[in-house]
């Protein structure tokens, strides 16, 4: 697949989704000019690189799917509201699309995935848009990076019961955790903001969200 794209993959079909997530609310330019440098389509499987762009989740294989464009642009706003990204944890690297868009935001930027094939995509697909300053690392995300940590930002892209402690002590003073965490009503997920205060953490939701489970161990 090239990197340009043709008809339906291309800058046009692109620009179509960036005024999409303008209408939906998304209003910061720089996730708005982040989303519009990646090239959705080299991140699905050819046969659905048609439907790249359009505003759904897309399977990956191994019963993950990519997030919806509309829910990577929303995460990543509301953790830019106020603050920069600075040294940023990924948890569920998935194909690297959001990877890819959080690289274009951040210098420092780990990614970690516990599906050793789709981290292997990962790495391709940001080796092939040369960025090349994201490390990854097959892992658990439950237990963060500790090599790595503290950081000023943790994103999480698969949802949680309850928030996983080690993902909350390595995060560095005024930092922020977002993630799809279980709600009230059965199988409710709902986009929750943590952030470290100090005297402990603040916790804010935000949007119903529907994210495949956060599992243990690695495969
Ligand atoms: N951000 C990805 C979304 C992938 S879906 C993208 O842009 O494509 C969520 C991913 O989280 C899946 O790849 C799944 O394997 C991964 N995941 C689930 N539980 C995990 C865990 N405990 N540690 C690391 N990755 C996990």
């Amino acid at each position: 697949m090239s990197l340009r794209g043709i008809g339906m993959t291309s800058q046009r079909t692109r620009t179509r989704m960036i005024e999409r997530l303008r209408d939906q609310g998304i209003a910061d330019e720089r996730v708005l000019a982040a989303m519009a440098a990646v090239p959705r389509h080299i991140f699905v499987e050819e046969a659905l690189s048609s439907r790249a762009y359009d505003d759904t989740a897309l399977p990956l294989g191994f019963q993950q799917t990519i997030s919806r464009p509309y829910v990577v642009a929303r995460m990543i706003e509301l953790l830019l509201t106020g603050h920069a990204l600075g040294k940023t944890l990924e948890v569920g690297a998935g194909c690297g699309y959001q990877a890819a868009v959080l690289a274009m935001l951040t210098r420092e930027l780990y990614a970690v995935e516990r599906i050793e094939p789709l981290l292997a995509r990962a790495r391709k697909n940001l080796g092939q848009l040369r960025l090349s300053h994201v490390r990854f690392k097959h892992a658990d995300g439950h237990w963060g990076l500790p090599e790595a940590a503290p950081f000023d930002t943790i994103i999480v892209a698969a949802a949680a019961a309850s928030t996983p402690p080690a993902l909350l002590d390595q995060l560095a003073p005024g930092g922020r955790l977002i993630l799809p965490l279980a709600g009230a009503a059965k199988g409710e997920q709902t986009l929750s903001l943590i952030e470290r205060t100090a005297s402990g953490y603040a916790e804010t939701r935000y949007d119903v969200v529907r994210f495949v489970p956060l599992v243990a161990g690695v495969e």
